[in-house]
């Protein structure tokens, strides 16, 4: 009797399975990062800095702001995480774009 029994699930399939999570955190500081904004001392931290900072700071932008964004980011200086001096509120598309250029060398 042969013991291995092929299975459905191919290594091709695997591999991009890999391949997507590894794209999506490419390193322990970045799991770090992540595992940050899922604490509820941040939850309460960012409703009281969009309470104080309700509109967008990003210049020439005035939409309701959504997001907190690090000017230094915390994976850099995680002990200005909760300063409001490092922090500015930002609408969804500003932080996207900040984030995109704060990640670039
Ligand atoms: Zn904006």
């Amino acid at each position: 009797m042969p013991q291995a029994i092929p299975t459905h699930r191919s290594t091709a399939h695997a591999a991009i399975r890999q391949e997507t999570a590894r794209q999506h955190d490419r390193s322990p500081a970045r799991r770090e990062a992540h595992a940050f904004y899922c604490t509820a001392r941040w939850k309460r931290y960012r409703r009281w800095f969009l309470a104080r900072h309700p509109m967008c700071e990003a210049k020439g932008c005035d939409e309701p702001a959504t997001e907190v964004h690090h000017r230094e980011p915390v994976r850099k200086r995680p002990d200005l995480a909760f300063v409001e001096a490092n922090c500015e509120a930002n609408c969804r598309p500003c932080h996207s774009r900040e984030t995109i250029k704060g990640a670039r060398p």
